[in-house]
């Protein structure tokens, strides 16, 4: 089983990337932006916390995310709670026969503290982080491309100045995190400046090399 945490600021395209990963090689997806969504949706106490946070696109508390991604790895193994029927999510995670190649993560860690989190997670699963892709857009091309986005994609955190601030809050507080990923040698960087597919190749050679298939 292989782990990957893929990073990318505000319109790198790091979800859509993330999708077609999960589904080209069989890995369990988990964006901590979705999980979040999904609290807000169902309007769950942590839902209700996050929800004018994301609005304003600043970081969710650790005491929110830590423990859905938390449950969102330990499903793997165990299955401690009833099935939330309205979840799609979660009756997706629990498919009994269905054990994916490994999963990749998608939206966390934002911070070092976060890093060290996931670092301490993964190893109560007896697990480790194998890849750090980080897909790398200049300013300006997120730019234009957040242009477009805000036109179409109806998030609440979506908008121009959001987004603005949230690739600002990338550029402070996430970035430190791949200098941490570096020194450990897991770090690979992707341009992700072109189109969806020479991205999407790019990654896939570092995901081929890494598990060892070229
Ligand atoms: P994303 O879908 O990854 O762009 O995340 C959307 C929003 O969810 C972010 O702007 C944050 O408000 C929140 N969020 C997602 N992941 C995290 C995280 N690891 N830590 C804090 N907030 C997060």
């Amino acid at each position: 089983m292989i782990n990957i945490v893929i990073f990318g600021p505000p319109g790198a395209g790091k979800g859509t990337q993330a999708q077609l990963l999960a589904e080209k090689y069989d890995f369990l997806h988990i964006s901590t932006g979705d999980l979040l969504r999904q609290e807000v949706k169902l309007e769950t106490s942590m839902g209700l916390r996050a929800k004018a946070i994301m609005n304003r696109g600043d970081l969710v508390g650790d005491d929110i995310v830590v423990p859905l991604l938390s449950r969102a790895l330990q499903y793997r193994t165990t299955h401690p709670d009833p099935l939330n029927e309205q979840d799609p999510w979660d009756k997706e995670i629990r498919g009994e026969q269905h054990r994916p190649e490994g999963c990749i993560i998608d939206g966390f860690p934002r911070t070092v503290q976060q890093a060290q989190t996931l670092e301490f997670l993964f190893t109560r699963l007896k697990r480790r982080i194998d890849l750090v892709v980080a897909i790398e857009v200049p300013r300006d091309e997120l730019v234009r491309r957040i242009h477009e986005r805000a036109a179409i994609s109806g998030r609440a955190d979506d908008t121009e100045e959001v987004i603005r601030h949230r690739i600002d809050l990338y550029d402070q507080q996430t970035q430190p995190v791949l200098d941490y990923y570096r020194v450990s040698g897991l770090l690979v960087t992707v341009d992700g400046s072109e189109e969806i597919p020479d991205t999407n190749r790019r990654i896939c050679k570092a995901i081929d090399l890494r598990m060892g298939r070229l």
